[in-house]
């Protein structure tokens, strides 16, 4: 959908259509694209949501639509219009997202929905290794 100032809350740094709000448990919101679905967190919420089981709700992108977006680099901040900085997770080196280290982090469809399951993976790893 265009972005439309009263209707979307922002605008994707990414396609640059308009972004949708959504609140999630009441305490974390998030924006997520109504073209490209991709998924906008100002700081805190991914580390917020991906404790809890959401992400699956929420992602609901194709992930072979993120990739298409993947390609695209220099991509701005929706708050402050600087550059974002394309960064990768130190656990998880295969994804990537852009981030603005002021506001917030952008990731496309599809990925935070890997970032999720690849944490709980890991974390049910660090259990099976710390068996008897
Ligand atoms: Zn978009
Ligand atoms: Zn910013």
């Amino acid at each position: 959908m265009e972005y439309n100032a009263d209707e979307h809350s922002i605008k994707c740094p990414k396609c640059g259509h308009g972004m949708n709000e959504i609140t999630y448990g009441g305490d974390v919101v998030i924006d997520r694209c109504t073209h490209c679905q991709g998924i906008w967190f100002d700081i805190g919420e991914a580390e917020a949501l991906k404790g809890k089981w959401m992400g699956d709700a929420l992602d609901m992108g194709d992930p072979d639509e993120g990739k298409k977006w993947d390609a695209v680099e220099d991509i701005s901040c929706p708050r402050c219009g600087k550059d974002m900085e394309k960064r990768s997770d130190p656990d998880q080196p295969h994804i990537w997202f852009e981030e603005c280290a002021e506001h917030g982090m952008f990731m496309d469809a599809g990925e935070f929905t890997d970032y999720k399951h690849e944490t709980w993976a890991d974390w049910f790893r660090g259990l099976i290794k710390g068996g008897r």
